[in-house]
């Protein structure tokens, strides 16, 4: 993946479920209703954890969603074999094979990598036996509907170790509630780093050379994102791992994403360990570049992200960032850029050829958001670079949309564009980007170039 952003984003409360009478200062004591089901995550032995659920009401059965293509009915093995993994449309559930209701289940799952399509991983170890573990894919339900995205109060113990979640960090236990789309909890003994802007935990096993660039590069994105945007009012948390046990047949491969307050990316493969040429994981820049950018659309627009079908506004969107932010960086990061931008111009508009942009999501071509959105994005920000030498082109355009939307207008194709205009994009360039978003073309490389010549982007050089 590396390339998600979430939307609506809730986020994760640090706050514990408690059945305990809870004292009002003005009003009579309260009582706080206990959580149909409480999540307890200890590590086991042999590299696992055991996960006990316990009900406060008996169930038959305990739901799930969605089903990630059998990830769980694999490996989250119950002790007794007194329960059934059933598959249930888009969906799973477990539940006893004598069909009885049950107040607890305990599952003891190993902790390995699982590369899940269109889902984050449940696991990322790191070489020093740390791992994360994603929430989002315990969350439960003791009854249907079932969204997945239900609260989930959750104590992890962890004797000796430390446990981060929620921007803080805490020895032996943690309680939290995991809400809405999760988090990553990082369970290990590693210290983090405080580089500008960020807590990182860098698996200790990364070569030096690729582990300072990277606590270097990161944070230059965000630097600079800031001086634009405005600083940040949290502190993003970075996790790099690197798997010690990593699948076969992988050389030199990583899934990362974001989610609210972190950013974080699994290596695995051989690959990793031998010498690495800078040179080579230019694309590691990038990713981070991109996701730095997530953090300024999210802090920007108080979280609101728009819809999958509009999706090039904030993928897009993000690649534009970083290649505005990386194409000062030397003349490899700069050559590097060129060919991302070529890429993307080929991609797009053999993409367009087949959909238009915005059944892109629902046709299985959610890349085309990235591809065509960059374009997009770029067009506009050599429109207004041109027309204006004190523009701060794309973002101008940002800053002005991410009020708009913090003032209540929604995230989308046409609030996006409004803000282009006041902002001063030419009305050539607008009329092309509004083809290319909203209809499917006849001629998309055509179009894309005409978009592009319009904007003052010089296509000879791609
Ligand atoms: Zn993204």
């Amino acid at each position: 993946m590396g390339r998600n952003i979430t939307r609506a984003l809730i986020g994760l409360a640090a706050l514990a479920f408690t059945a305990l009478p809870v004292s009002g200062k003005t009003g009579p004591a309260t009582t706080v209703k206990a959580p149909p089901v409480s999540l307890h995550i200890t590590r086991a032995p042999g590299n696992a954890v055991r996960a006990e659920y316990r009900l406060a009401r008996p169930a038959r059965a305990l739901h799930f969603a969605p089903h990630l293509d059998g990830y769980r009915a694999r490996d989250w093995r119950t002790l007794a074999s007194e329960f059934r993994w059933v598959r249930d449309g888009d969906d799973e559930r477990i539940e006893r094979i004598d069909g009885r209701p049950f107040t607890q289940l305990s599952l003891d799952i190993p902790v390995r990598y699982s590369a899940l399509e269109k889902a984050y991983a449940p696991f990322s170890p790191f070489s020093d036996g740390g791992m994360l573990v994603y929430s989002g894919h315990f969350q439960t339900c003791p009854a249907l509907p079932c969204k997945g995205t239900e609260p989930l109060a959750v104590t992890i113990d962890a004797e000796g170790e430390t446990i981060g979640v929620g921007g803080r960090r805490s020895a032996n236990r943690a309680t939290f509630v995991s809400r809405e789309e999760g988090t990553y909890v990082y369970i290990g003994g590693a210290e983090p780093v405080a580089t500008a802007g960020f807590l990182a935990i860098v698996d200790p096993a990364l070569q030096t050379s690729l582990r300072d660039h990277l606590l270097e590069s990161l944070p230059q994105s965000m630097r600079e994102f800031a001086a634009i945007y405005g600083e940040l009012k949290i502190t993003p948390e970075l996790y790099v791992s690197l798997d010690p046990r990593p699948p076969s047949g992988t050389s030199l491969s990583s899934q990362g994403g974001t989610l609210p307050g972190q950013v974080f990316i699994h290596l695995y493969g051989d690959g990793w360990r031998k010498p690495i040429n800078l040179g080579e994981v230019l694309w590691l820049d990038w990713f981070f570049a991109h996701e730095a950018a997530h953090f300024f659309q999210r802090a920007g627009t108080n979280d609101v992200i728009g819809p999958d079908s509009e999706a090039w506004i904030h993928e897009g969107g993000a690649d534009a960032m970083a290649a505005l932010a990386l194409r000062d960086r030397g003349s490899a990061m700069s050559a590097y850029v060129d060919r991302r931008v070529a890429e993307a111009r080929k991609a797009c508009a053999a993409g367009l050829a087949q959909v238009a942009l915005n059944t892109a999501s629902r046709t299985g071509k959610f890349d085309l958001h990235y591809q065509c959105g960059m374009l997009i994005a770029l067009a506009i920000d050599a429109d207004l670079r041109r027309a204006s030498s004190g523009a701060r082109g794309l973002h101008d355009v940002n800053r002005r949309f991410f009020a708009t939307v913090r003032a209540g207008t929604p995230w989308n194709g046409r609030s996006f564009l409004e803000a282009a205009r006041h902002s001063g994009v030419s009305a050539p360039t607008l009329a092309a980007i509004t083809a290319i978003t909203s209809r499917k073309l006849a001629d998309p490389g055509r179009q894309i170039d005409t978009m592009l010549q319009q904007a003052g982007v010089d296509t000879a050089a791609l």
